[in-house]
């Protein structure tokens, strides 16, 4: 189905929920106000539904959204977000009678900024960007250039494992395929292993000291949903509220530990980085570390208990030293 008839689908289904009064809310994507953008559309007028939108950018994991809301609430979710729904309801933060599930199966989402290095133009001389199948078509100066998605898409689209919502009310389109070839999505993370220790530390060195601690890396993450999280805590003073780098990377290892389980590799937190730290080479590596120890995904069972509250005698335990 095109993005088209998904979005008058969803418009529909949307409007009656609101209508039959089975949601207090709904939450979607409308159109952003820069070019090729879309934003969250949150909402209670059904007549404003007609405002939803489905398209190659709607990037947002919406999920961040729910633990906020109070009521029932209609969601739409991509896989990803899917999961950390889940993972939320996991963690009862959410119950599920209060969400409903707009699940939309999803083909990938369109990294502009790596269009606009293929083209070697700023995205406002784009005059579009669309996708058609397994390719990206953008047109510029009225000549279109054709690019395979493998080149354009999010690094975590490019790794994604479950783009199709497996947990849902209403689905509204048919299932989306994975990328086949997985190996760009994790390029960052293994030139970084490829580094010796200390070029390593180097690495992370330089790039935390670029951190300005605006905490957008947490507000944007469904999985860090604290109320208080350690770096206000001053009895004990875990770290200290001035940027250091070696506060900043202290920062992001702790949040990493505290999102293991958690993290469903959407990739949000890098995406809403102001400075471009490449936080995803941490989370997908947690991620990945997760699943290798402990064969856990996170949000893939609502009914599986949390990884970090339960253990299994057979759990590895040999970094216990
Ligand atoms: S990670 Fe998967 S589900 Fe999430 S936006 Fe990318 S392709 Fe879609
Ligand atoms: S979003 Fe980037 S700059 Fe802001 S706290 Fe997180 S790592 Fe630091
Ligand atoms: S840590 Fe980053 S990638 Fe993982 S769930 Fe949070 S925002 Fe998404």
């Amino acid at each position: 189905m095109k993005d088209r008839e998904t979005e008058q689908r969803l418009r529909r289904e949307a409007k009656a929920l609101l209508e039959q009064g089975k949601v207090d809310y709904i939450i979607g994507f409308e159109t952003g106000s820069l070019k090729f953008t879309t934003t969250p559309l949150i909402t209670k007028d059904k007549d404003s539904v007609d405002r939803l939108i489905i398209n190659p950018f709607i990037v947002n994991n919406l999920s961040e959204y729910l633990t906020e809301l109070k009521g029932r609430v209609g969601i739409v979710a991509k896989g990803c977000d899917n999961r950390s729904i889940v993972s939320l309801i996991q963690d009862n933060q959410v119950k599920r009678e209060d969400v409903v599930i707009l699940g939309v199966p999803c083909p990938g989402i369109i990294d502009l900024s790596k269009v606009e290095g293929l083209v070697g133009k700023d995205r406002d001389e784009l005059d579009d960007v669309t996708r058609d199948g397994d390719k990206v078509v953008v047109t510029v100066d009225g000549e279109k250039k054709e690019f395979p998605a493998s080149e354009v898409l999010f690094d975590n689209c490019l790794g994604c494992e479950f783009p199709t919502p497996q947990e849902y009310n209403i689905l509204l389109d048919e299932s989306s395929s994975l990328v086949a070839d997985k190996t760009a999505s994790r390029k960052g993370i293994e030139t970084l292993e490829g580094m010796p220790q200390e070029q390593r530390w180097d690495f992370w060195e330089k790039e935390f000291s670029r951190c300005i601690r605006c905490y957008a890396c947490r507000s944007i993450c469904p999985a860090c949903f604290c109320e208080r999280c350690f770096v206000e805590e001053s009895e004990p003073q875990w770290i200290a509220p001035v940027p250091r780098w070696q506060d900043n990377l202290i920062f992001q290892v702790i949040r990493n530990i505290h999102v293991a389980g958690r993290c469903t590799d959407c990739g949000e937190c890098e995406r809403a980085c102001p400075v471009n730290i490449p936080l995803r080479s941490l989370t997908k590596e947690m991620y990945d570390l997760v699943d290798d120890l402990y064969h856990f995904k996170a949000g893939m069972d609502k009914e599986a208990a949390p990884l970090m509250t339960h253990y299994e005698t057979t759990d590895p335990e040999d970094f216990i030293k």
